[in-house]
Parts: structure tokens; C-alpha cells; sequence
């Protein structure tokens, strides 16, 4: 295989490429200039060695400094964020729209999925091991105030919502945590990681 076709392989790995697309990303890379592929084949190289998964909310996250010993990405780590409330989203896209809007000082939790109803063994396809556990350490040590759901309006979103909400119930001391729900009627039907400031506050700000 040539050096072309192998790269158009590579590009299909990525989430929603098809052939064509990936053919039009190597044609891109074909015209371009050199100091725009060396940009690209740097930061791939940087990636190569510091992409690191945060132990706290499971997001990937770039570390420049290839010998730290960081176990959390920078949201995690930030110590000006109200670490007794929890928020569990779906996925990273999810999390960087909702910090996007600057109206959310808490942590996150990134469940990595969603569950299609009737699912004999939901606990393969999210985190919710993970989640369990994170959620018990937190009561353990009190410094849990609250758990807010913000997974999708959808059939799925709402299948997951209620397996995790049903999981959670179960940690002993769950009673001191106060279990919410960002408000529906605005977020109905629209995906979280396009979300903007105004839509995304109403729906905290009457979460319930
Ligand atoms: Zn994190």
C-alpha cells in the first residue's frame, strides 16, 4: 500500500470520516505546504507521547511536559473549582461546550457512552464502575454536595440517565447528595455539545 492510501486508511479511524472525506484530507495534505505538515507531524509527535487520560473525569488530556507525573487534566486540578458538585455527561465534546459557556464552576464525570434500551450488560458499554467509585470515595471523604445529569434528551440519553441514577441510588450515604437533573424543556431535543451560554445556564439554573 502507498503512502496515500495508507494515510487514507488512518483518517477513516476517525469518528464520522468516510472514504471520500479522508481522500479529500490526504488531496489537502498533498497540495499544502511543507511548514503545515511539519506543524501537523510536530504536534502528532507531541501527542505521541503526552496524551494522558484524567483519573478524575476520564477526559484525554495533552500534557506538554513529557516526564510529569500529572494524573488530572486542568479542570480537575483546578482548585478554584467547586469539587462538591458533580456533573456526568456523555462525552468530552459534551464537557468543552459546557466550559465553553463559562457559566459552570464545578467537576465533570465523562460516562464514555450511552446505553440503547434493553441492554443485557449496560456496564460494559459506560463508566459507571468508574462512576461508583468516584462517587463513594467523594461521600467518604464529604466533599459531595451534589450529582447533576446532564446526558441527552433522547430515548438513549434517557435510558442511561435512569440505569445510573438507579446505580448511584445504591452507594451507601447517597442520601446526603442531592441528585438533579438540568431542566428539560429547554435542552429537549438539542444535542449539549452545541449548546450556548443562555440555553445552557436556564437549564442549570431550573435543573431539577
Ligand atoms: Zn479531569
Amino acid at each position: 500500500m502507498n503512502a496515500t492510501d495508507r494515510l487514507a486508511e488512518l483518517f477513516m479511524r476517525f469518528p464520522g470520516i468516510g472514504p471520500k472525506q479522508a481522500k479529500r484530507f490526504v488531496y489537502y495534505l498533498l497540495r499544502e505546504h511543507s511548514h503545515f505538515k511539519e506543524q501537523l507531524i510536530k504536534a502528532l509527535e507531541e501527542l505521541k507521547f503526552t496524551g494522558k487520560q484524567c483519573e478524575s473525569c476520564f477526559r484525554y488530556f495533552g500534557d506538554k511536559n513529557p516526564s510529569s507525573t500529572r494524573t488530572q487534566c486542568d479542570i480537575c486540578e483546578d482548585t478554584s473549582r467547586d469539587q462538591s458538585v458533580l456533573m456526568i455527561v456523555e462525552k468530552e465534546l459534551d464537557m468543552d461546550a459546557i466550559e465553553k459557556t463559562g457559566s459552570y464552576t464545578g467537576v465533570y464525570f465523562i460516562l464514555g457512552g450511552l446505553i440503547p434500551p434493553l441492554t443485557e450488560k449496560p456496564s460494559e458499554l459506560i463508566r459507571i464502575r468508574e462512576l461508583v467509585a468516584r462517587i463513594h470515595t467523594s461521600i467518604e471523604a464529604s466533599t459531595l454536595a451534589e450529582v447533576i445529569f446532564a446526558l441527552p434528551v433522547t430515548d438513549l440519553g434517557d435510558t442511561t440517565t435512569e440505569y445510573v441514577e438507579r446505580t448511584v441510588k445504591q452507594i451507601v450515604g447517597i442520601d446526603t447528595v442531592k441528585l438533579s437533573h438540568l431542566a428539560r424543556g429547554l435542552s429537549s431535543g438539542l444535542e449539549l455539545e452545541y449548546v450556548d451560554r443562555s440555553t445552557f445556564t436556564s437549564a442549570f439554573e431550573r435543573r431539577q
